[in-house]
């Protein structure tokens, strides 16, 4: 079964860990974005560790090798277990990241983000076809070292195909009856997962429906 990944995208340590603590028995996984670390920092990432989760951690980095290597140093020292980096970065910046994860011998994953699920090929209007360029950026992120793409569920399968030790992230799930919010590029729990998504990260379908476990509940039943 896909690994769940609940995106805890709040503005406050506590709303965080109040979520986190009802998802406990359902979930191993939660994500720390921009927000929530932007607003609280490190100490959220050692509560969301005490209580016995894996973190993602997703910052998105995207700068210069050497600041990006600090970083992710730094994110190491708080013994995430994903980081999440733009392979648009380039080879120097990726295999830097890479450099880094493998001196501090960490079992920490390195996910490259391909092109955002809220972007379309509207917004690439000089790209001739997305997909490929998407799978060019996989391509990249395998040559580099990296451990895995975030992507669309709808890139999945071709990814998959061509370099089977990606392991692929998929955001943008959303419900056939959900609100898509900002996201484009969407597809099911259970699509995504037919699709060979090992993870599948969900936000917003879950905490911001009125009952998020049974909303949880129902996609872990989707998945079984
Ligand atoms: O609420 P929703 O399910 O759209 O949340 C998706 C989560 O996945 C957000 O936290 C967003 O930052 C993250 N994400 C994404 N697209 C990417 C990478 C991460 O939507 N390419």
């Amino acid at each position: 079964m896909s690994k769940i990944i609940v995106a805890l995208d709040y503005n406050s340590k506590d709303t965080a860990l109040s979520m986190a603590k009802q998802l406990k028995n359902y979930v191993q996984w939660v994500k720390v974005g921009l927000e929530l670390f932007t607003y609280e920092g490190p100490k959220v990432i050692h509560e969301l560790k005490n209580l016995g989760f894996n973190v993602m951690l997703d910052l998105k980095l995207f700068d210069i090798p050497n600041t990006v290597a600090r970083a992710v140093k730094a994110a190491l020292s708080l013994n995430v277990d994903i980081i999440t980096l733009h392979i648009l970065g380039g080879e120097d910046m990726c295999k830097a990241a890479v450099k880094e994860a493998q001196n501090a011998n960490s079992n920490c994953l390195l996910f490259g983000i391909t092109l955002l699920t809220s972007s379309t090929s509207k917004d690439w209007p000089h790209i001739q076809s997305t997909q490929d360029f998407i799978l060019n950026l996989a391509a990249n992120a395998h040559n580099w070292g990296l451990n895995g793409v975030v992507s669309s569920g709808q890139d999945t399968k071709k990814i998959k195909n061509n370099y089977k030790k990606l392991a692929c992230l998929t955001p943008g799930i959303r419900m056939p009856d959900s609100q898509k919010n900002d996201q484009k590029r969407t597809v099911s729990p259970k699509e995504a997962q037919e699709l060979g998504s090992d993870f599948l990260v969900i936000g917003r379908p879950i905490t911001h429906h009125e009952k998020p476990i049974q909303a949880l509940e129902n996609i872990i039943t989707m998945l079984s």
